[in-house]
């Protein structure tokens, strides 16, 4: 679950809070009970991942893209076995 971080405006009150992607944002203060409070947005836009299972967003999309890369890789090896420019045996290009 993310972790969420806010700033009382009146009192100057850091707090996280565990909350998930759903739930509303925290709009009471706990310290002065005001409704100052307002969501930081930092790096992240605001989200820390904590613990286990989670990471940030740029190791996400980094592993992502070497996924995306395998996937390709794994594709185009799969294609130069069946060349569609030849039908007869000893072709350089797919080795039949
Ligand atoms: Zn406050």
């Amino acid at each position: 679950m993310p972790t969420y971080e806010y700033e009382c405006e009146k009192c100057g009150y850091r707090f996280e809070k565990f909350q998930k992607m759903t739930d509303p944002p925290v709009k009471v203060c706990p310290e002065c009970k005001s409704r100052k409070v307002k969501k930081l947005i930092g790096i992240g836009g605001g989200v820390i991942y904590k613990g286990p299972g989670f990471y940030t967003t740029e190791y996400r999309s980094e592993e992502y893209k070497k996924k995306e890369k395998e996937e390709k890789q794994a594709l185009s090896s799969g294609s130069s076995s069946s060349c569609s420019s030849c039908n007869s045996s000893g072709c350089s290009t797919c080795n039949k």
